[in-house]
């Protein structure tokens, strides 16, 4: 894309309502703009972002066996009615009424609507497990919407939902979900670590949130610094074999990490000092196993194993998709601006030409451009250089080309990486084969 032409609208000052620097950076850096409180609209380029993490999210979900359709935003709040949960849920539920005076809502997640669709179908325990996801938007009428997208009111998530016929293959369902978080958020480029949450009523331990340390984080954390710099992408788990998963779950959960809501002194001080990591976190994932909570109270039976009716044992798995693009940006900028895991980067790389109307520098620029991709931008404004590097630094792209006129008479570009700032003189082609390996 050439930025000339864009709809990528950097801002120099800073939003003045905007309190963390995730706010600050997306506003800036022409990713989202608020159309009313909590609500966002996503740029070009945050849209590039948002899609990047929803393509990984979806590699790994298909990759443990959940099968992605789409649920519709809108529900009847009869459905809501047959879980109790219609009058249970309160304020944060945004309810509608039709033309016909009929009762609808905005849905702020799908339990309902899934199990009422996987009730229709399955009929047997023999078409069981079964996991299913979709990424949708959800409403919630937080009372206290902030921090951008961090907490919207209108936000993207992921949820899928899996069926079992018994208790060990539901806790077989979860930890299969466990490893593909595990593994999403190692592809984000971000660390997320799973921590013991609150089961509610149900009890047990089949509860877990993944948070990103930050600062800025609304819950504090701590946990085993065992936990860090494991490789879920290395380590292939046969995701069949209950016996390889239960020895996998072991593995994580062996190590101490609680919230601060959950958090055990007691426990905390058997580690030592210097493993012990503290905190604060952004949580950006959940998953919780709930049994029959909504198969029973929504009546969904399918025939047993041997005969008799049974109520499938359910899970459900939330990832925040549209809050991780806060929340890594909260745990990956600099004062200059983001800096963007390149798995997630709007753009891989910018080309910045340091003098536009000079013919070896347009030349060259043209030349590099037409080689690209499309995650090449290319700044060809009329701008002064610093301002080119100052855009480039705060949008975040993983490389800038930077094209000058005594470089483009020796036929080289400078290569410079965001993340680390080291730079490189090199040749236009051996530069594009750097960044996108080809
Ligand atoms: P929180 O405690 O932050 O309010 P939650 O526990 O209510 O979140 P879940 O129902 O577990 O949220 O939803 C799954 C995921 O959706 C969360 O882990 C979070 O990443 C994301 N999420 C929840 N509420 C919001 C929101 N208001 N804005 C953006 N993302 C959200
Ligand atoms: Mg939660």
């Amino acid at each position: 894309m050439r930025l000339s032409r864009s709809f990528l609208p950097t801002l120099k000052e800073t939003p003045a309502d905007a309190q963390i620097a995730s706010h600050r950076l997306m506003l800036r850096a022409g990713l989202v703009r608020q159309t009313a409180s909590g609500i966002y609209a996503w740029l070009p380029a945050g849209l590039r972002v948002l899609r990047n993490i929803e393509t990984i999210v979806r590699q790994e979900q298909n990759r443990v066996g959940a099968q992605e359709l789409l649920m519709p935003t809108l529900q009847s709040a009869d459905l809501w009615r047959r879980s109790g949960r219609y009058d249970a849920y309160g304020p944060e539920m945004l309810r509608i009424r039709d033309r016909h005076e009929r009762e609808l809502l905005y849905g702020p997640t799908n339990e309902e609507m899934i199990t009422d669709l996987f009730g229709q179908v399955v009929k047997s325990y023999k078409d069981l497990p079964k996991a299913l996801y979709h990424i949708q938007w959800k409403f919630r009428d937080e009372v206290r919407p902030r921090f951008g997208v961090m907490r919207g009111r209108e936000f993207l998530m992921k949820d899928a939902y899996s069926f079992d016929q018994d208790y060990a293959s539901a806790v077989a369902s979860y930890q299969r979900m466990m490893l593909a978080y595990l593994r999403t958020f190692q592809r984000l480029g971000v660390r997320a670590v799973p921590m013991v949450a609150d089961t509610g009523p149900i009890g047990g331990e089949l509860s877990h949130e993944f948070l990103i340390l930050a600062p800025t984080g609304e819950s504090g954390v701590f946990y085993d610094a065992a936990l860090e710099g494991q490789d879920w992408l290395a380590e292939p788990v046969d995701t069949d074999n209950h016996q390889a998963l239960a020895s996998f779950f072991d593995e994580v959960t062996s190590h101490y990490a609680a919230t601060d809501e959950k958090h055990d002194e007691a426990a905390w001080d058997k580690i030592p000092v210097e493993r012990r990591r503290e905190g604060r976190g952004i949580e950006v994932g959940h998953i919780f196993y709930f049994g029959d909570k909504y198969t029973k109270s929504m009546d969904i039976s399918v025939t047993g194993p041997d005969g008799t009716m049974i109520h499938p044992e359910m899970g459900s798995y939330g990832i925040g998709v549209s809050r991780l693009v806060g929340a890594i940006i909260e745990a990956s900028h600099d004062d200059a601006g983001i800096i963007w895991p390149e798995s997630i980067a709007p753009f891989r790389a910018v080309i910045i030409n340091l003098k536009g109307g000079d013919e070896e520098c347009d030349a060259l620029c043209e030349k590099l451009y037409a080689a690209g991709p499309d995650a090449l931008l290319y700044d060809d404004r009329k701008d002064r250089a610093g301002a080119k590097f100052a855009d480039a630094d705060l949008m975040g792209h993983p490389w800038q080309i930077i094209v000058g006129p005594r470089g483009a008479k020796a036929g080289l570009v400078e290569l410079k990486h965001r993340a680390t700032g080291e730079r490189v003189e090199i040749s236009p082609e051996e530069a594009l084969k750097k960044v996108f390996a080809v």
